[in-house]
């Protein structure tokens, strides 16, 4: 390769979501010499494989600065009623202070019948009509954590975000709503690309930064960008390689980095970073 072609800098998730965990850690701290000591709750429904490594992974880094967890397990054949029960028992326990349901619920059971059953005080992923609703009034509300983890990595690579244009890619509501919600509460202008938009390529090239939560691997590269954008890659894509199976963002890596100023690499950008936000949630819902 030509040494004398500029590369993209790394924005490391992983040491920034470590700066993330001492801070929620110190304020557990905190929390426990007024003997308050933060719980999050995680219910988990079914056997899918994958949960099961997210939930694995949010109690060990939960206990690792300090807050307790609580785990709830049950059969992909239980009901919603049973379900809902569980929720109602937690909401009511003063003890945890968090409430994690780990999506996607078994297809019999409504997910958003789920999501809003929870506490909103409570409600760590941000995803209750109330959170959503203060969050879009510009309320300090509990805020969705993959959002909130890829705001923190653009104020420290881009510094203030006043006047700069922000392309969403993805218009989910976990992801690419909030993630909107907040870049407009930082003073970007905001335009949100989705499966409708004509020509995305072009409106992402006037971008200053891109955000991509699409879920489609690779999808997003060079010709996309403007040269020094800041690019943001939430996607989590597993794919088959004649190595065997590996992730990769929605962001062509290899190529983008040849134009982009600064990019998350997948893994290792945005995934730490929301469980470091899933935990200040649960911190901040206590110290509330
Ligand atoms: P969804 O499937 O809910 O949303 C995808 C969005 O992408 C939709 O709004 C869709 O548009 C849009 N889209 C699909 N195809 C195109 C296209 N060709 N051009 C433009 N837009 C398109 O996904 P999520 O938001 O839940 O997740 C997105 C990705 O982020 C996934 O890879 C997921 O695994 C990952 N993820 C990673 C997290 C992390 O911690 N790093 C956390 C959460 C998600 P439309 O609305 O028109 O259908």
């Amino acid at each position: 390769m030509n040494s004398s072609l500029k590369m993209a800098r790394d924005i490391d998730g992983k040491a920034m979501a470590a700066i993330v965990l001492d801070e929620a850690a110190a304020q557990v701290r905190e929390l426990a010499a007024q003997g308050i000591h933060p719980a999050l709750a995680v219910v988990l429904v079914g056997d899918d494989p994958a949960s099961h490594v997210y939930v694995r992974n949010k109690i060990l880094r939960a206990g690792e600065v300090g807050i307790r967890s609580v785990e709830r397990r049950l059969p992909a054949e239980c009901s919603e009623a049973q379900l809902l029960a569980v929720i109602a028992e937690l909401n009511a326990d003063p003890s945890v202070h968090g409430i994690l349901v780990q999506l996607p619920v078994p297809a019999h059971i409504n997910e958003q019948a789920v999501i809003h059953a929870i506490d909103p005080r409570k409600d760590v992923d941000g995803f209750h009509r109330e959170n959503v609703g203060g969050l879009v009034q510009g309320h300090e509300v509990l805020a969705p954590c993959t959002p909130s983890g890829c705001m923190r990595l653009l104020e420290q690579t881009c510094g203030d975000l006043s006047g700069k244009h922000a392309v969403v890619i993805g218009r989910s509501n976990i992801v690419g709503k909030p993630m909107a919600t907040l870049l407009l509460q930082a003073h970007c202008s905001v335009s949100i690309v989705h499966s409708r938009s004509v020509d995305a390529p072009a409106l992402c090239r006037l971008a200053d930064i891109v955000v991509a939560a699409v879920g489609k691997p690779r999808m997003i590269d060079a010709s996309w960008l403007k040269p020094g954008a800041v690019v943001i890659d939430v996607g989590i894509n597993r794919i088959d390689t004649p190595q065997g199976p590996r992730l990769v963002g929605d962001v062509d890596y290899d190529s983008a980095r040849l134009v982009a100023g600064a990019i998350t690499p997948v893994p290792g950008g945005v995934g730490p970073m929301t469980i470091a936000y899933l935990l200040k949630n649960t911190v901040e819902a206590a110290r509330r």
